[in-house]
């Protein structure tokens, strides 16, 4: 049975089924003593509350169990052995929050339309997610439109953007050809997560920049009917969700630069004796 609550879950509300690392062995290290479940979602043992974002949306639940149950053969791996699945599952979320472009099928057929049918669906609680990603692409038009496209500082903001942009691509480009080769998912996916959370980030200040105090403007009367006020307040979401940018830094620094380990309590300590919230 598991007990206890965790917060931003994305699609809990919608989801058959939720992927859960549980503490089922409190002798052993931290990093021991886990073991990764598949929890169905749907029984008495799980509450999931929608939360309302300050955009608007609501794309993430707080989920409560209160002695939910899991099928004995729900439990992926060995018992205890939880960590590496889960680091593996982080590195593939990492790759796919950096990669984000909701649903990417194209041509004539029945299968396309229902395929675009169904993800059309699936994705509208994250139709924002364009947004938290910055919209670089609108940097140009909006210079434009608010009479700004020949000011200096307007056109160099602009290009760090776009030129950031194009340097995130290549490296998504780079992890793309590494999973097709077979490669499991490695440095390129914390790369990408940063790049993606500091060009959200430059982009949202070039888009101020350029909106003024229009940006504070919300509904049809504010640029792009709200866009760019949206972009300005989602994109903050990006340098924590799939792991907050200091904890991007910290693996590459261990695990690719092979810099000391980061002193922290309890490595190998049993977990009941490490300092913790309680
Ligand atoms: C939009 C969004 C969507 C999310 N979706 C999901 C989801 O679908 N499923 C899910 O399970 N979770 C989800 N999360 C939760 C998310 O993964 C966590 O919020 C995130 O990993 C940070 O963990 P934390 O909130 O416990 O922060 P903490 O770990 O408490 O960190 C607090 C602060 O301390 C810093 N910090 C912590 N440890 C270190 C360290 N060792 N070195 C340096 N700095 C450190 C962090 O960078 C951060 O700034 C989502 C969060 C957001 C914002």
């Amino acid at each position: 049975m598991v007990n206890d609550q965790k917060v931003w879950n994305t699609s809990a509300h919608h989801a058959q089924f939720g992927m859960l690392l549980a503490r089922t062995d409190w002798d052993a290290p931290k990093h021991q003593g886990l073991s990764y479940l598949v929890l169905p979602m749907h029984q008495p043992g799980v509450l999931v509350r929608p939360l309302r974002q300050m955009n608007g949306h609501a794309s993430f639940n707080e989920v409560f169990l209160t002695d939910a149950r899991t099928p004995r053969d729900y439990v992926v791996g060995a018992v205890g052995e939880g960590w590496p699945a889960a680091r593996m599952t982080l590195a593939h979320e990492r790759r796919f929050t950096s990669m984000w472009g909701g649903p990417s099928v194209s041509g004539p057929g029945r299968a396309v339309k229902e395929a675009k049918a169904e993800a059309a669906e699936n994705y509208a609680p994250y139709v924002w997610y364009p947004q938290r990603a910055g919209r670089a692409d609108l940097l140009i038009e909006r210079a434009r439109a608010n009479g700004l496209a020949g000011d200096p500082v307007v056109r160099q903001e602009i290009a760090r953007v776009l030129s950031l942009q194009r340097a995130s691509a290549w490296t998504a480009e780079r992890a793309r050809v590494a999973r097709e080769t077979g490669r499991p998912p490695g440095a390129e996916g914390s790369i990408g997560k940063l790049a993606a959370s500091q060009l959200a980030r430059a982009s949202a200040r070039a888009h101020a920049l350029i909106a003024r105090s229009s940006g504070m403007l919300s509904g049809e009367d504010a640029p792009l009917n709200g866009v760019v006020t949206e972009v300005l307040i989602s994109v903050p979401a990006v340098s924590i969700a799939g792991g907050t940018d200091e904890i991007q830094h910290n693996i590459l620094a261990e695990n690719v630069l092979g810099l000391p380990r980061e002193p922290g309590p309890g490595r190998n300590v049993p977990f009941r004796e490490t300092l913790r919230n309680t």
